[in-house]
């Protein structure tokens, strides 16, 4: 897609030192909002950049040139993509169920949990797509690149390349697309279940009876709070596509992408790109729980004693959250 930077664009570029500093503040910011501005709430023009950056306070804000005026410091220049739009608001109540075992784990470690996601149940994980659909992905970025290798930026000469060349520098670019998807999967993710309320269908999954467990309740914004320290991180929501027509992006975009037929799960998802660590398979984010956590509930098919004990346990391990049973054992009248 061209660029067109105006001279509007031009005199930020020239005004503001960029210094290429992203906070887990302004990767909030930047997800959050898309391709929107967060001055005057309109969206970005395809051919220009947003700028992102902090102005005198700190703020991060996503700013159009005309509406850039605050900015004291470029952190990047954005320029529109076709990526997915994982936003989701920051008020979004999210839920993770899980059995007690799970529960005591999270309260003793004192944080979340993330497993890499080549670790992770689904086989789909960072996947492109159907393996049966790898040959029509594969022509289609061969021919992108094909068009991307002989097509210059504006003002630029057409390099001369023969055919031999081309072909060979279209097949290197789509051999480092599929290593940046095998990378995606050596991500670490953490997944959280977007609803307003319980859902029965959660509960039945994640602690059949008679497993005892627990579901925490958080908000969008808690989650960001939480990573603040994780500059990589990313909270936004799953998409959920049929492999046989769609495709899913590149890159870490694809853990936003998953098979419809997981579309019960109304997921949304921490990504955080791999750092390593001692345990390759996973890692343990330590975080303030009693912050992130608004409150417990218990599971509709637990023991009636069970309550007690997670309320006990949870407030002997020092989470401040109110704890209380399942709405699904109301019952009803006729
Ligand atoms: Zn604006």
């Amino acid at each position: 897609m061209p660029i067109d930077v105006t001279p509007e664009d031009s005199a930020v570029f020239a005004r503001v030192p960029s210094t290429g500093r992203i906070t887990s503040q302004l990767r909030h910011v930047m997800t959050r909002e898309w391709n929107r501005c967060t001055v005057c709430g309109v969206q970005g023009d395809m051919h220009r950049p947003l700028f992102a950056g902090y102005d005198a306070e700190g703020q991060a804000l996503l700013a159009h040139a005309r509406c850039a005026s605050t900015i004291i410091e470029l952190a990047t220049p954005v320029y529109w993509t076709e990526q997915p739009d994982i936003s989701i608001a920051d008020t979004q109540m999210v839920w993770r169920y899980m059995d007690f075992a799970k529960f005591v784990a999270m309260l003793q470690q004192q944080g979340l949990y993330f497993p890499r996601a080549d670790q992770m149940d689904d086989k789909f994980e960072g996947a492109a797509g159907n393996a049966s659909r790898e040959a029509e992905w594969d022509a289609f970025y061969l021919k992108f690149f094909r068009g991307a290798v002989t097509t210059p930026p504006p003002g630029y000469p057409a390099p001369i390349l023969n055919e031999d060349q081309i072909d060979r520098e279209a097949k290197r670019l789509l051999s480092s697309i599929k290593a940046s998807g095998e990378n995606a999967r050596s991500s670490l993710v953490s997944c959280w279940h977007a609803n307003s309320g319980e859902s029965e269908a959660l509960w039945r999954l994640y602690c059949p009876p008679p497993i005892a467990g627990v579901a925490i309740r958080s908000t969008v914004q808690n989650l960001w709070n939480a990573m603040e320290h994780e500059v990589s991180a990313v909270v936004g929501r799953v998409h959920y596509v049929d492999f046989r027509k769609h495709f899913a992006g590149i890159g870490n975009d694809r853990l936003f992408f998953k098979r419809r037929s997981l579309s019960h799960e109304n997921e949304v998802r921490i990504v955080i790109a791999d750092r390593g660590g001692s345990d390759p398979n996973s890692r343990v984010i330590q975080c303030d729980l009693s912050a992130l956590i608004e409150e417990i509930v218990i599971s509709p098919f637990a023991p009636s004693w069970f309550h007690e004990v997670a309320a006990n346990i949870a407030s002997t391990m020092g989470l401040e959250a109110p704890c209380r049973q399942s709405d699904l054992l109301e019952q009803p009248f006729y």
